[in-house]
């Protein structure tokens, strides 16, 4: 079990899917991107965003709309189809796209047919080589159609948005979906050939007990889950409107959440998962496990990843790219980002050159989440001596030398270790979830 330090955790801090965080974004040269595109080189990985939902769940935060208005999907899509297009004809011979990743929204909340002409659109423009295809899917929205377009495409990886197993919390949160529904989806995805699969899950819902929370753990280890990502529910209505049909008073306190993480952690390793980093869990088969076991594990857009690629093109409205030097983000407004794709550009105008500075920094951060370990220059470890202190001091963390390593029982206090290296924070805490 781990000891809960209330006065550690109480700064929200950032997830750092990158450094700088996209809270620190300003505005971007026109033809930054392209610049930095036209300069790839050797692998890269590609996510295409796909922002609409059969349903939109009372939680969620990420840019998505309801796809029941057909008119606004197709004219997304060819937006995104010219995007392609564009990308291609910057790319330069050298880069080769190892991976493909399909997220959201829910991409499956799109007609087969619709999904199918994208990828044909990146075998056609993108210089493939033999990418490993990974896809986000809602369980509501998954159908038999649905798995075997996945099937045909050469899926292999797939994350299942589940949450919670418990029917008055699916309630609360606007997604209700059976028992059934979810053992069906795995049985057509690993028909499907789907060899890692992953199941999103929450902690802190409303109405979740401890109990709650086991019972979904315990449904998703015997359905077999390769993957586990426990993530806590961020509860910041100021931020996402819909939030606010989330009853308040029907949260777990910051104590229980604790005790639901911990509990997580304990059940999760108990049944043979090994942990990654600080709200992932993988079967020591699983290539991320792996990844954590070589200290390969890398931190992106899209969470902790075995993706060594060290640049991520995003397609789509909201969209972020990521090179060593620059992260760069799409335009969010849908009609917007049409308008530009349509137009042959691309629509990253927000964003952050990265100086030699964030990167040092950006990678101290990054192997403390993702190793539990890091090597810290001289003058950083000058910078943070005093802030790290309680840390050291409640056996969280070592610091022997110059390496600064996060204990066992420091990993729920990861988040807050490493936003100490952070040079942008202390500028926007609101705009953060609690660290557990
Ligand atoms: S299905 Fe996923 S992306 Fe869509 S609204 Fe629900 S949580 Fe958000």
């Amino acid at each position: 079990m781990w000891t809960y330090h209330p006065e550690l955790l109480a700064t929200a801090v950032p997830r750092y899917t990158s450094y700088p965080t996209a809270a620190d974004f300003g505005t971007l040269e026109d033809g930054t991107l392209e610049r930095a595109i036209g300069q790839a080189e050797g692998d890269i990985s590609v996510y295409l965003h796909i922002p609409f939902c059969e349903q939109i769940c009372y939680y969620c935060g990420c840019n998505t709309a309801v796809s029941g208005k057909r008119a606004r999907v197709e004219a997304y899509l060819a937006a995104l189809h010219q995007e392609i297009a564009t990308l291609g004809s910057l790319l330069p011979r050298s880069a080769r796209v190892r991976r493909i990743a399909f997220g959201g929204g829910s991409p499956n909340a799109i007609l087969t047919g619709e999904f199918l002409a994208i990828v044909d659109a990146l075998h056609a423009h993108l210089p493939l080589f033999a990418p490993e295809w990974s896809i986000e899917l809602d369980p509501r929205s998954l159908s038999a159609a649905w798995s075997q377009v996945i099937g045909s495409v050469g899926v292999t990886r797939a994350s299942m948005g589940v949450q919670t197993f418990a029917p008055h919390c699916q309630k609360a949160i606007g997604r209700e979906q059976s028992l059934t529904m979810i053992c069906r989806g795995v049985d057509w995805l690993r028909a499907a050939g789907v060899t890692s699969l992953n199941f999103d899950l929450m902690y802190g819902l409303p109405h979740q007990s401890e109990a709650d929370l086991e019972d979904s753990l315990d449904y998703t280890t015997k359905l077999g889950a390769d993957r586990i990502a426990v993530f806590g529910y961020a509860h910041v209505p100021h931020l996402v409107p819909r939030q606010t049909m989330i009853p308040e008073d029907a949260l777990p306190g910051a104590a229980a959440r604790f005790a639901m993480a911990s509990e997580a952690h304990r059940i999760l390793t108990g049944h043979g998962y090994e942990a990654i980093g600080f709200d992932h869990f993988a079967l020591p088969r699983d290539p991320m496990a792996r990844a954590m076991r070589t200290g390969t594990l890398r931190r992106n857009f899209q969470g902790f990843t075995d993706d060594p690629a060290e640049v991520l093109i995003g397609l789509g409205a909201s969209a972020i790219s990521g090179f060593p030097g620059l992260l760069a983000q799409n335009e969010k407004h849908t009609g917007r980002y049409r308008q530009l794709s349509g137009e042959g550009r691309l629509s990253a105008r927000h964003g952050i050159v990265r100086s030699p500075e964030d990167q040092r920094r950006g990678a101290v951060i990054e192997a403390l989440l993702c190793r539990g370990e890091a090597q810290l220059p001289p003058d950083l470890v000058a910078e943070v001596a005093e802030r790290l202190l309680p840390f050291l001091t409640a056996g969280l963390a070592a610091l022997s030398g110059e390496r600064l390593r996060i204990l066992p029982g420091g990993l729920p206090y990861a988040r807050v270790i490493a936003a100490l290296f952070d040079a942008y924070r202390s500028l926007t805490p609101r705009r953060f979830s609690s660290a557990i």
